[in-house]
């Protein structure tokens, strides 16, 4: 894209940000009929419609943008940049021109571990499976982002480990690219006040606080106290204006919590912008199988998450069940990758395969590595969007695929074969396939 038309949009959404500014209310109607009338009609036709249907129904998603509008204005003006220009707007332009001169795929967000190590052990969290002593350092992080940025990716999610026992760095890592946004899942008990501080003052910082449910089932996982840290977090972000999310894996022991209105309304009223579902994946050699939900436990979580994104002031996501909007998988840098804390760069968190450790190769060149290659010519690998998993729906897929590739298991405590942990899920996705085909068959039908 050329840096003229760049400049150009930049301006006019800093513009128009600005007029939004003084009375959101009043003036996000007014600011969308004016870009409805200076606008060639087919541009994002799709995202202006949802918009304006939103204005005018004053639905949850209109609350949900008045909440925006009540968070720090530094905060919110650079989530507006970075996230909405930088990474949606111009980055994914840039990523679209390289996927197609490269041949390969090319990520919206990088997921890294910036350590391994964890404050707390939770049952079946996948950071367990990597040990607790390795660390990206700061020089590694600064040049995964500086090497992100030439590729149009400004997105960077920090999974671990517990990233925030480092958050010393993680700071200075949003100072030293104040043009990127940068999430974090956290289990939330390092946040305190002067942290808070931090991220107001440096604007591009956002968690996402684990949560498994209420206060019972969530210290069963997490351990006693939790709860009520996480909840002492949530206070002190919404009293600092700051914007935050949940992370929420559902197991076959919660999804009854989760997937109740109850569950949703305290996220809301603790100040929640966001919440993203995962569903449990067994990975690792002490996975505990019994905790990956029955089809009736998933189909649950399917209708309430979709009852609930019409109704709640929340942006509700499910990974295993919202493969439909993004095309399939998403791993192998199709939208995003994962760098573990020792560099080794894996297609997904929750796939422990590698050909290449970034302290070796360039992003690029990991990209177009063996295994990243496989992603980028096999996705998606189903066309039933409920299947979209080379592990978990579709099991025969990834040992081949590893196979074929030569990638290495990159769980150094205890490795784990692609066919042994494909073992686990192929009762599974037996069992989930006819719901699937159900499911996906008649939502084509209503189309
Ligand atoms: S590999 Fe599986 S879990 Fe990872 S993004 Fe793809 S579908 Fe999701």
């Amino acid at each position: 894209m050329s840096t003229i038309k760049e400049t150009m949009q930049n301006f006019a959404m800093n513009q128009a940000l600005k007029y939004v500014e003084g009375n959101p209310e009043e003036n996000i109607p007014k600011l969308m009929s004016m870009v409805d009338k200076f606008t060639p009609k087919d541009w994002y036709a799709g995202q202006r419609d949802a918009i304006r249907g939103a204005i005018d129904a004053k639905n949850n998603w209109y609350q949900l943008i008045l909440k925006v509008y009540d968070l720090d204005p530094g905060v919110r003006k650079a989530f507006f940049q970075n996230f909405l220009f930088n990474a949606s707007l111009k980055g994914s332009a840039t990523q679209d021109e390289l996927s197609a001169r490269e041949d390969c795929n090319i990520p919206w967000a990088i997921l890294l571990d910036p350590t391994s190590a964890c404050n707390m052990h939770c049952t079946g969290c996948w950071a367990a499976e990597y040990g607790h002593q390795l660390n990206l350092s700061l020089e590694d992080i600064d040049s995964i982002i500086t090497q992100g940025k030439k590729l149009g990716t400004y997105m960077y999610i920090y999974t671990g480990g517990e990233p925030l026992v480092r958050k010393k760095d993680l700071i200075r890592i949003c100072e030293m690219h104040p043009d990127c946004e940068f999430l974090s899942f956290t289990n939330g008990t390092l946040i305190d006040e002067d942290f808070c501080r931090e991220m107001l003052r440096v604007k591009n910082f956002v968690p996402a606080i684990s949560l498994e449910g209420f206060e019972e089932a969530n210290d069963s996982r997490r351990g006693d106290g939790v709860y009520r840290k996480v909840h002492d977090a949530m206070a002190l972000m919404k009293e600092h204006k700051l914007p935050f999310g949940i992370s929420t894996c559902y197991t076959s022991r919660n999804v009854d919590d989760v997937s109740s209105e109850a569950y949703f309304d305290q996220l809301i009223d603790a100040g929640a912008l966001f919440v993203w579902f995962f569903h449990y994946m067994p990975v690792g050699n002490d996975a505990a199988v019994e905790l990956l939900p029955t089809p009736e436990q998933r189909l649950k979580m399917y209708e309430a998450i979709r009852g609930f994104r019409s109704t709640k002031p929340i942006f509700s996501m499910d990974f295993q069940n919202d493969a439909e909007y993004v095309g399939g998988c998403i791993a192998g840098g199709r939208r995003y990758l994962h760098i573990n804390a020792k560099g080794d760069v894996e297609p997904c968190v929750f796939i422990h395969y590698s050909n290449v450790n970034i302290h070796d190769v360039t992003l690029l060149e990991a990209l177009k590595s063996p295994l990243f290659m496989a992603y980028h010519r096999g996705q998606p690998f189903n066309d039933n969007m409920l299947k979209p998993c080379p592990m978990l729906e579709n099991p025969e897929i990834l040992p081949g695929m590893v196979k074929e590739t030569g990638a290495v298991n990159t769980d150094y405590q205890s490795p784990e074969t692609a066919e042994h942990l494909c073992e686990k899920t192929r009762p599974y996705a037996e069992k989930w396939s006819p719901a699937a085909e159900k499911v996906w068959e008649k939502g084509a039908s209503e189309q």
